[in-house]
C-alpha cells in the first residue's frame, strides 16, 4: 500500500540535498566522469537519514548543459556513478533533480527558484514547509528560507568562502552552519525531526 493511503493527508519533510559541494566536490563545471567525486563521508551520512526514515531528495544545478559544455547524458552518468557509491554504503536517494538550464531559459526550476522543490513534494508527497535544505551556496539557504524549510550551509565546497566573505552581507543567516554533510545529518537527527 503506498504511504500516502496508508496515511492519509499526513506529508512527509524531507531532506534537501545540494550536490556539488555538499555531497560530491565542487570542481566548477563538473564536464567529465572522472571530476565526480563523492565524498567519503556522503554514503554513512545519508544512510543514517535512510534510517531515520527521512526521505532525502537532490536538487542541482547543471546549466553546463545550457552552456553545451556537456551533455545531459553525463549528468545522468554521474547520478548513475552516485546512486552506485552510496548502495555500496547501504544508503539511497529518494528523489534526483536537476536543472539544465540557464537563468536566460526563464524556467521555474534554476536555484534558487522553488521549481524542483515543488516539483519533488507533488511526486513524493512531500512537505517543503519544515523539510531541511542542506547546502555550500547562500543562494540555495536563501530558497529554502523563502520555501519555509530550516536551512543548513556546509562548509565544503564554495561553503567556507561564502561564510568568510559574504556572510555579513546576508539578509538571513542559515539556522546552522557545520562543516560538512556528516555534521549536517548529526544536526537535523539531534534538533530537527
Ligand atoms: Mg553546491
Ligand atoms: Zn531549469
Amino acid at each position: 500500500m503506498c504511504s500516502a493511503r496508508a496515511n492519509p493527508g499526513k506529508k512527509r519533510r524531507a531532506v534537501f540535498l545540494d550536490r556539488d559541494g555538499t555531497i560530491a566536490e565542487e570542481v566548477g563545471y563538473a564536464n567529465h566522469i572522472s571530476r565526480f567525486v563523492v565524498y567519503p563521508f556522503a554514503a554513512a551520512a545519508i544512510k543514517r537519514l535512510n534510517d531515520a526514515g527521512m526521505p532525502v531528495i537532490v536538487v542541482t544545478n547543471q546549466s553546463g548543459v545550457a552552456r553545451g559544455f556537456f551533455p545531459q547524458s553525463l549528468v545522468l552518468e554521474m547520478h548513475e556513478k552516485m546512486a552506485q557509491e552510496l548502495a555500496a554504503g547501504g544508503a539511497h536517494v529518494d528523489g534526483m533533480y536537476y536543472c539544465p538550464h540557464i537563468r536566460d531559459d526563464g524556467c521555474s526550476c534554476r536555484k534558487p527558484l522553488p521549481g524542483m522543490l515543488e516539483q519533488a513534494a507533488r511526486e513524493h508527497d512531500l512537505e517543503i514547509r519544515g523539510s531541511v535544505l542542506v547546502s555550500d551556496r547562500y543562494n540555495d539557504i536563501q530558497m529554502g528560507h523563502s520555501a519555509g524549510c530550516r536551512t543548513i550551509l556546509v562548509l565544503s565546497g564554495y561553503g567556507r568562502g561564502e561564510y568568510q566573505w559574504n556572510r555579513p552581507k546576508w539578509p538571513r543567516q542559515p539556522d546552522h552552519v557545520v562543516e560538512n554533510l556528516a555534521d549536517a545529518v548529526e544536526v537535523i537527527l539531534k534538533e530537527m525531526r
